[in-house]
């Protein structure tokens, strides 16, 4: 689960890391009132959307007056901004930070992330921070430094040395850069994080390590654990459809092609994309119904599916273990009777009575077809799609 900006460094100042004072607005007048409270010289005014890149985007301003900030907000809010996070149809703002403005002298990137390839935590740290760090990872790639961190004991002193001497950080604030990489440490461990960046961090003219950006994604299985993350989720900030699923227990993933997939099992369905691919076609979405494979489960499975805008064929591979296959035929039946859905739609059955379910299928009067192999019916529904 990723959330906004303003929530990550509200979270940072908990574990007491320096970020600049500042509050999130929803209107302009909001922002301007905002601006007045600070009693700043000068303003940073940030979109707040789930996405980074903002800066280049001109999601990010400075302002010099109460005045200015309102004239910024009002340029920023309600727009849709598209940056390289964003994919092309960009996020709508719906929120601004307002912010005390940082003197910069230095910018510097500092991470935390959940290397599974190591089985660690890796700290990734640059000298190189700010809106180039993507290209600098490629062009300077000696001014990145990665700590691994062995969980069972944590973030040592030694490796914090390490990491503020590499990035030539003023000798007198080794204490304070520690304490930073500790607490952030902590806070990725504490809040069961997959992933925490502050880019950047600066050094301010007078000195001062603050984070100037933020942005935390957490392990959705570890959510239970954290009911006031749970709180932060923003449902407007996530696509509507994959939100819906969750919410009936089901896992849907947006993809940009015309076929849509209703499996069981997230395994299967990762398969059926590939055979998909393989023969040529380009899968939709991604849905794995769990053990929802019910007339209700189908019904509202189907619904999501076609509340894609290109959807040419449909795809059904389900696996009968303990839910019989005939039982799910018929539930397939019914929900497209329901759905009222006239897309070709082809099922391939397989695992206990599939025999039954597919002769089922065959009798029924409707326009899906049902097959034996899953290569079959990967065959088919790409031909389909591309006749419709
Ligand atoms: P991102 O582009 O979405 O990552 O947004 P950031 O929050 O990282 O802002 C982009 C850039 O704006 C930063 O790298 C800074 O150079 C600049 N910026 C943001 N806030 C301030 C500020 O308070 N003062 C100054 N001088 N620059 C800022
Ligand atoms: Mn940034």
């Amino acid at each position: 689960m990723d959330i906004h900006e303003y929530q990550a460094k509200y979270l940072l100042k908990r574990y007491n890391i320096s970020v600049p004072e500042g509050k999130v607005a929803q209107s302009s007048e909001k922002a301007q009132t905002v601006a007045q409270g600070l009693r700043a010289k000068s303003f940073a005014i940030k979109a707040q959307i789930h996405a980074g890149g903002r800066g280049k985007a001109g999601g990010v301003k400075l302002a010099r007056s109460p005045e200015e900030v309102k004239s910024a907000a009002d340029e920023i809010l309600n727009r849709v901004l598209v940056t390289p996070q964003t994919g092309p149809q960009g996020k709508q703002v719906r929120k601004v930070l307002i912010e005390q403005a940082v003197e910069i002298d230095r910018e510097f990137y500092l991470g935390l992330l959940v290397d599974r390839g190591n089985a660690n935590v890796t700290m990734i740290a640059s000298s190189a921070g700010g809106m180039d760090i993507e290209e600098a990872s490629k062009t300077a790639p000696e001014k990145i430094m990665r700590v691994h961190i062995d969980p069972n004991i944590g973030l040592q002193p030694f490796q914090t040395k390490k990491i503020h001497y590499h990035l030539k950080l003023p000798a007198k604030l080794l204490r304070k850069s520690t304490d930073l990489m500790t607490s952030l440490y902590q806070l990725f461990s504490e809040l069961d994080c997959m992933l925490v960046e502050i880019n950047p961090l600066v050094l301010t003219k007078r000195q001062k390590l603050i984070a100037l950006d933020a942005k935390i994604n957490f392990d959705d299985n570890a959510l239970f654990r954290h009911p006031e993350i749970e709180d932060l989720r923003d449902d407007l900030e996530d696509d509507p459809t994959e939100v819906q699923a969750q919410k009936i227990g089901m896992s849907f993933v947006h993809l940009d092609g015309n076929i849509g997939c209703l499996v069981n099992g997230a395994g299967l369905a990762m398969t059926t994309l590939d055979v998909i691919k393989l023969k040529g076609g380009k899968p939709a979405n991604f849905l794995d119904i769990g053990g929802r494979a019910d007339s209700e489960g189908v019904t509202k499975a189907l619904e999501l599916i076609m509340a894609g805008k290109d959807i040419r064929a449909i795809l059904v591979n389900i696996f009968g273990g303990i839910t019989h296959c005939d039982m799910i035929a018929e539930a397939v039946i019914e929900a497209i009777k329901e759905t009222g859905v006239r897309t070709p739609i082809v099922i391939r059955l397989a695992g206990t009575n599939y025999k039954k379910g597919r002769q089922m299928i065959r009798d029924a009067c409707i326009q899906a077809e049902a097959v034996d192999t899953l290569s079959e019916a990967a065959e088919k529904v790409v031909a389909l799609a591309q006749e419709n």
